[in-house]
Formats: C-alpha cells, sequence, structure tokens
C-alpha cells in the first residue's frame, strides 16, 4: 500500500510517498505567500506528474479545517483557500480516497505513532509561521471536539493588554510566541533571537503561560513540540521547563514533561501516513 503525505505550511510545502512504513520519496518547496492557492496546487499537481503508484492520501494543512466537512477553512498566512474542498480536489487529482486535518492534529498522530510519542495523552504543539495544538487521547485518537476546532491553543489570550492578532483578538499566543511575529516584531530569525539570553527569558513566560493552561486542562502525558522554533534545542527548552516548574500551580501534581518532535521537519509527514491509515 503507497501512501502519498502532503504538509502544506505558512513557509513551505512538502510531499513524501511511503511504500509500506517507509518513506521512500519527499520533496518540498517553499511557499510564496503573495501568489496564493493556484499557485501552489499547481506546483503539487506538477510534482505529482512523476509519483506513480499512489493508493490513498493524507493531508496535514496549515490553518483550521472543518474535519466532518473535509473543506479548508481559511490560511491566515496565505491567500485564496476559505472554504476550499482541497481533499476532494486532491481526490479528483489523482483518484485515490484522500483524507485532511489541521497540521497540528496530524503532527499529532505523526509524533504519537512514530516520534516522541509513547504515552498518551499526548499534547502537541507546532512552533511555526503560526502556533497550533493537537491532543492524541488514551486510544491514539484525535480529539477534535464537537466542531473539529478543539486544540487551538495558539489564539489562547496570554497578554490581554498585548498587540493584535491576525485573529482580531489581542496577545495570543501566536502573537506573542510564533515565527511570523518574532520575525516582525524584532527583524530578526527565530535562530538569531534565541542566541539572546534576554530575550528568551522573556519569551519563555509567554509560551509556558500557554502551555500551562493546556496542562491544568488536560493534564497530558507529555507535551511534543515541532515545528521550527523547536529547532533552537536546549536553548528553549531549558528555560522554558524552569519557567513552566515556576509557573504551575503549587498543588498540582500534573507531570510537566515537555520535549522537542523527534521527527524533525516530517512530524506532519509520518502524520499524514498514520491518517490515511484510518480511511476504510
Ligand atoms: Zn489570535
Amino acid at each position: 500500500m503507497n501512501t502519498l503525505a502532503i504538509d502544506i505550511g505558512g513557509t513551505k510545502f512538502t510531499l513524501a510517498l511511503f511504500e509500506g512504513g517507509r518513506m521512500t520519496r519527499r520533496e518540498s518547496q517553499a511557499t510564496d505567500r503573495q501568489q496564493g492557492r493556484e499557485w501552489m496546487l499547481g506546483r503539487i499537481a506538477g510534482i505529482l506528474r512523476n509519483w506513480k503508484d499512489i493508493d490513498r492520501c493524507g493531508i496535514g494543512f496549515g490553518g483550521p479545517v472543518d474535519f466532518q466537512g473535509q473543506r479548508v477553512a481559511l490560511s491566515t498566512h496565505v491567500g485564496g483557500w476559505q472554504d476550499f474542498p482541497l481533499s476532494q480536489y486532491v481526490q479528483d487529482l489523482l483518484g485515490v480516497p484522500t483524507i485532511m486535518d489541521n497540521d497540528a492534529n496530524v503532527g499529532a498522530l505523526g509524533e504519537a505513532r512514530h516520534g516522541a510519542g509513547g504515552v498518551v495523552p499526548l499534547f502537541y504543539v507546532t512552533l511555526s509561521t503560526g502556533i497550533g495544538g493537537g491532543l492524541i487521547l488514551s486510544d491514539g485518537s484525535v480529539y477534535r471536539g464537537a466542531d473539529s476546532w478543539a486544540g487551538e491553543i495558539g489564539h489562547l489570550t496570554v497578554q490581554p493588554e498585548g498587540p493584535e492578532c491576525l485573529c482580531g483578538a489581542r496577545g495570543c499566543l501566536e502573537r506573542m510566541c510564533s515565527g511570523l511575529w518574532m520575525e516582525r516584531d524584532y527583524g530578526r530569525s527565530a535562530s538569531e533571537l534565541f542566541e539572546d539570553p534576554a530575550f528568551v527569558e522573556r519569551y519563555v513566560v509567554n509560551l509556558a503561560l500557554g502551555l500551562k493552561a493546556a496542562i491544568m486542562l488536560l493534564n497530558p502525558a507529555r507535551i511534543v513540540i515541532g515545528g521550527g522554533i523547536a529547532k533552537a534545542g536546549d536553548a528553549l527548552f531549558v528555560p522554558l521547563r524552569a519557567e513552566l516548574g515556576r509557573q504551575m500551580t503549587a498543588w498540582s501534581g500534573a507531570r510537566v514533561d515537555v520535549v522537542t518532535a523527534q521527527l524533525g521537519d516530517d512530524s506532519v509527514l509520518w502524520g499524514g501516513l498514520a491518517l490515511a491509515e484510518t480511511i476504510s
């Protein structure tokens, strides 16, 4: 059984082919935010012209997805995706069954099955252009809530008087801690900023406020953090764990097990494989 996995993000999109449980092909290209949806779909179709023998497809999309309807709700970073039936589009293009979820849910599945998981419930956070979250329940399934909008940790308010987020609210976790805003606010990339201990000290306070809310509400066995910013490694994780230790409610016995994703740039691709395996 050959599975195509597609990861569509705010800075790049990646396609991978799995033959059984082995990744045998992978191609990644930069997202052009100005060109929008049609351009990206054209690029994806161009790559797939040379990829044969695909049996099914799993997609992780970098933005909110109506899972029941299998439609992209929107992308706040790339234009033209409003209410787009991406699953149906790929199904028509390739003639194979296709399933899609937002990239944080798919990344959560990938890490739980093939990466830094091994324990459940597991909460996965993607720290990237934006910030998303995905919860894997004790039976290994994704918790999507009543209307497939669960896990959106990026829009928890951490600074009520803070600057305005793309969603219109103030001081969202995503507004304070995502890669897009770090570059806009400071004019430097995340990797440069993490070399500055004074910056990191302020940064982890906001990030820990968001993670503390997840821990108090969900008591996950582990929090796995993926996305480009998690590549900062110990420069981020050591001060983050210390700050979480300071913030956690004293009487709570909830574990604070926060680790970096093991699949690096491929959490969503491996999750696309796991999601496609749910197609009956
Ligand atoms: Zn927001």
